[in-house]
């Protein structure tokens, strides 16, 4: 009953904040079609703005109410808890612009498509971006996990990201300012809205080549087709001829099954969804994959994914 009063309060409290906000809102949004590992309860409340003065409009409101939310791009490096978010998840779905700012720059809003920016480059004879064709997130998503294959990422390519922070201020940080890291940057907390980003004039197909041969790459070693949320731990950086994957083989977990969820027999760094899966579940399996090769290779690997769930489970050890 409890619990209940407290929800019906919550609802009121963000209905009243929202009010006239201008994005639309969805109560009771279930979250696993927005994800690619097709898991995850409702979010209570989602809000989709339409620009970023009303991105910034609504950091506003949620600030003064203090409020917590969460920034959903394409759910490809996500794991929603089963009984879904008791509060604000904010969808980028509607900022997808993207316009040519010179002969070798673009600028693009944070909604649009990974591997659709791939091919606008390429149409344009721009190359830099072609691993973007096999990532299945948003630029938002992109910069925010600063997200790559080996020897490239996306930092390399960024001129400059534009962020709202939690107060509501839009401001726009160099690449160097927005201290970019393996699969992580250094914004502070906040909303990237867009980025512009620099590549290089090349034969269209040259880079339609390399774009191909990346993503042929990528169907000969990953399980593309079941629901899967890409690499589940970070390669440790300490060990540059090894591989999340490779030890997690090495340990003999390929193939092991917990619930509706499997590590893949493809790849040992994916957990697939053979229907029904749930987060419990894939939080069993990477406690197990962890637990595993700590015990046999004595290296603790570190989550990839976010977990959206409330408290983080003890081998958990990254943050929202
Ligand atoms: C089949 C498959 C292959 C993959 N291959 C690769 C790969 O080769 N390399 C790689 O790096 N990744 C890979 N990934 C993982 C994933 O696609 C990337 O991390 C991607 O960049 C995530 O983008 P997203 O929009 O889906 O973000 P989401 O999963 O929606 O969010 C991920 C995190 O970023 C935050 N976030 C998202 N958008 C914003 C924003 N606008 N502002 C602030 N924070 C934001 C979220 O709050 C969350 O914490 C793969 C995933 C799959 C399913």
């Amino acid at each position: 009953m409890e619990t209940h009063s407290v929800m019906k309060e919550t609802r009121q409290e963000i209905m009243a904040l929202l009010e006239g906000c201008g994005a639309e809102v969805r109560w009771n949004e279930p979250m696993a079609p927005y994800t690619t590992i097709k898991i995850g309860g409702a979010a209570m409340v989602m809000i989709f703005p339409r620009s970023i003065e009303e991105i910034a409009g609504l950091m506003q409101r949620l600030s003064v109410a203090q409020m917590p939310f969460l920034i959903l791009g394409a759910g490809s490096n996500l794991l929603i808890p089963d009984d879904g978010i008791e509060g604000v998840v904010i969808h980028l779905r509607d900022l997808d612009q993207v316009v040519l700012t010179g002969d070798d720059t673009f600028y693009v809003e944070a909604g649009f498509s990974y591997p659709k920016l791939a091919t606008y480059a390429e149409k344009q004879g721009l190359s830099g971006i072609e691993f973007a064709a096999g990532i299945p997130g948003t630029v938002g998503g992109a910069v925010a996990m600063n997200a790559g294959i080996p020897g490239e990422e996306t930092a390399s390519v960024v001129k400059n990201v534009t962020h709202v922070s939690l107060t509501g201020e839009i401001q726009t940080f160099s690449r160097e300012e927005c201290g970019f890291s393996y699969r992580a940057n250094g914004l502070s907390p906040g909303v990237i809205v867009s980025v512009e980003m620099v590549l290089c004039k090349a034969p269209i197909r040259e880079i339609e080549n390399k774009r191909i041969e990346l993503l042929k790459r990528r169907r000969n070693t990953q399980p593309l087709s079941y629901p899967n949320v890409g690499s589940i731990f970070k390669n440790p950086d300490h060990m540059p001829m090894t591989s999340a994957g490779r030890l997690i083989e090495e340990v003999r977990l390929k193939g092991h099954r917990i619930g509706g969820v499997q590590i893949s027999e493809k790849h040992g760094n994916f957990i697939i969804n053979l229907g029904g899966g749930t987060a419990r579940d894939v939080l069993a399996l990477m406690q197990l994959m962890q637990e595993r090769v700590f015990l046999e290779k004595g290296v603790r690997l570190v989550p990839e994914i976010k977990w959206w769930g409330a408290s983080n489970p003890v081998f958990f050890h990254n943050t929202l």
